[in-house]
């Protein structure tokens, strides 16, 4: 039973492990194909936002390269300006993302500005862009840091274009502002969450545009972040997930750098954000799984309190039965014993006479019978009262019983004052030793009777023995015995008669 219910236990062990394993699977799985899909989602997004920006970059650089070509022809004096204006006013619609176009002289002054008429006294000969054009003898394009325009305070980017004159010399500064407002629009547009961000960036971690807007990153240098301090290292695409050291805010970035200019874009997704509906997901199956497990644990328990409760009952039971047991043996032995006097009773003797007879028969062994009956019993009750008798009778038992030694003799009460003793593999001449012992016994022993003319308590004995087909009919040995003993009576008392089986004669054997 201990066995069933540690099987019980061994089983709901295996489901809940099992259930509880293949859901933390499910979960984890799901969880990963989650992340998989934000990042697919990100590197998507940021090949979008990379086409677009290298668009409006390189008409921005075409649109340059024009323009230095016709300065470079034609010179930059206030005609040639003139012209350039009414081209670049034609031209500038055809790029709605263009805030500007702006033409510097070798020193810083502005010589032109699409749209709006030139500010007096504005110098921008501290701007980068300019400084870079002047010290750098490269034609190629340059992508600025964000500024605030000086004509209408906006955040812009810039894309410069050096022009020489004749000479080979630095003669100034061609550049289109693009407004950062145009890349905000459009970045606004896209569903990043509340937590995500979308970044625009130069290859030195310097920032240009970042949706949400927040003035204070304008121009910041970010390649001290992982993302440019470890991804970017070795890799132009990718994905990576950690905190933002701005917000504490855990992301998920995407990231690819643009294969022809130093730009790098990013898509970043708050991982919480994320995850919303992966959690909620995993919260229900582990809600599901966790009352599946709690409905299975009651019912085991139910199951293995029921089956302590039938062991405790077989346990009972077990028990009751053994003290049953013991109780019929204890009947039995009762059933098989003498109460007044210890000795074997008369169904015991019967029992024990018809075996011993078979057995001898079967052996060819011989078997002795001895029939004792107290001598004037019936004067000792009357003279000494039943409860002396009584005495008397246990007394008597007693001698006779330590006249017998061998285990397989037995010594019962057959009836009132009346004994017999059987003695297996005995023949006639070693009962009546064993008789004539008990007749000294019992004088030794001296129990008086003042009514007997022995003065004392005597027993007459009859003695008989028989081997082989003799033994056939039990009833005849007893008899045989009986009438030995009513031989001894006759003859006077205080003695022992033998009868051989079959002795037609009928007359005592000489003792
Ligand atoms: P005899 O010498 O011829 O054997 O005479 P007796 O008096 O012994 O024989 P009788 O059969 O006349 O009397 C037997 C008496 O034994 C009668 C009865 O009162 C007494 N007796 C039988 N069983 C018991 C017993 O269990 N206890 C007591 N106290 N007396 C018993
Ligand atoms: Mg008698
Ligand atoms: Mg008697």
């Amino acid at each position: 039973m201990k066995r069933d219910t540690h099987l019980v236990m061994l089983l709901l062990l295996v489901i809940g492990c099992s259930l509880a394993s293949l859901t933390i699977w499910k979960v984890l799985g799901s969880r990963e194909r989650a992340l998989d899909e934000v990042n697919v989602h990100g590197l998507n997004l940021t090949q979008a936002l990379a086409t677009y920006s290298e668009g409006i970059v390189r008409q921005s650089s075409l649109l340059l390269l024009g323009l230095v070509e016709r300065l470079e022809t034609e010179g930059s004096g206030p005609a040639q300006i003139e012209r350039l204006n009414a081209l670049v006013n034609r031209q500038q619609p055809l790029m709605p993302q263009l805030s500007g176009i702006t033409v510097y002289d070798n020193r810083g002054h502005w010589l032109m500005s699409s749209n709006r008429p030139i500010p007096a006294g504005v110098n921008s000969s501290d701007r980068d862009y300019f400084i870079h054009h002047r010290d750098d003898p490269s034609r190629e394009p340059f992508i600025g840091p964000p500024i605030r325009s000086r004509s209408n305070q906006e955040w812009v980017i810039t894309v410069s274009r050096r022009f020489n004159d004749t000479r080979g010399e630095f003669a100034g500064v061609v550049a289109v502002t693009l407004g950062v407002e145009n890349f905000l629009r459009l970045f606004g547009k896209l569903d990043v969450g509340q937590e995500g961000a979308i970044g625009l960036s130069y290859t030195d971690g310097t920032l240009l545009v970042r949706y949400p807007f927040r003035e204070q990153d304008m121009g910041r240098n970010f390649s001290k972040s992982p993302i440019y301090a470890k991804y970017l290292v070795d890799q132009s695409v990718g994905t990576a997930s950690f905190t933002s050291s701005l917000d504490g805010v855990e992301r998920l970035y995407a990231f690819r750098k643009s294969e022809k200019l130093p730009l790098i874009t990013t898509v970043a997704l708050g991982k919480r954000e994320a995850l919303a509906a992966w959690r909620l997901e995993a919260l229900l199956s582990i809600v599901v799984v966790a009352s599946l497990l709690g409905l299975t644990g009651v019912i085991g328990w139910f199951l293995i309190r029921d089956i302590r409760r039938r062991t405790q009952v077989e346990g009972e039971l077990r028990l009751t039965q053994q003290q049953l047991l013991g109780s019929n043996r204890q009947l039995e032995l009762l059933a098989m014993k003498d109460a007044l006097t210890g000795l074997a009773n008369r169904r015991c003797f019967d029992e024990t006479l018809a075996m011993e007879a078979r057995r001898a028969q079967r052996d060819g062994a011989s078997l002795a019978l001895l029939m004792i009956d107290i001598d004037y019993f019936k004067l000792f009750n009357d003279s000494q009262g039943h409860v002396a008798g009584d005495a008397c009778l246990q007394r008597v038992g007693k001698v006779l019983g330590a006249c017998v030694r061998r285990p397989s003799d037995l010594v019962a009460r057959y009836g009132g004052e009346e004994m017999a003793i059987i003695m297996p593999d005995t023949d006639g001449e070693g009962a009546a030793v064993v008789a004539q012992l008990i007749l000294e016994r019992l004088t030794q022993e001296h129990i008086a009777h003042p009514a007997s003319p022995f003065g004392q308590v005597t027993v007459s004995i009859g003695v008989t023995a028989a081997a082989g087909p003799q033994l056939a009919v039990v009833p005849a040995l007893i008899e045989t015995a009986d009438q030995a003993l009513y031989q001894a009576k006759t003859t006077g008392r205080n003695r022992m008669a033998r009868i051989a089986p079959g002795d037609s004669s009928r007359s005592p054997l000489p003792v």
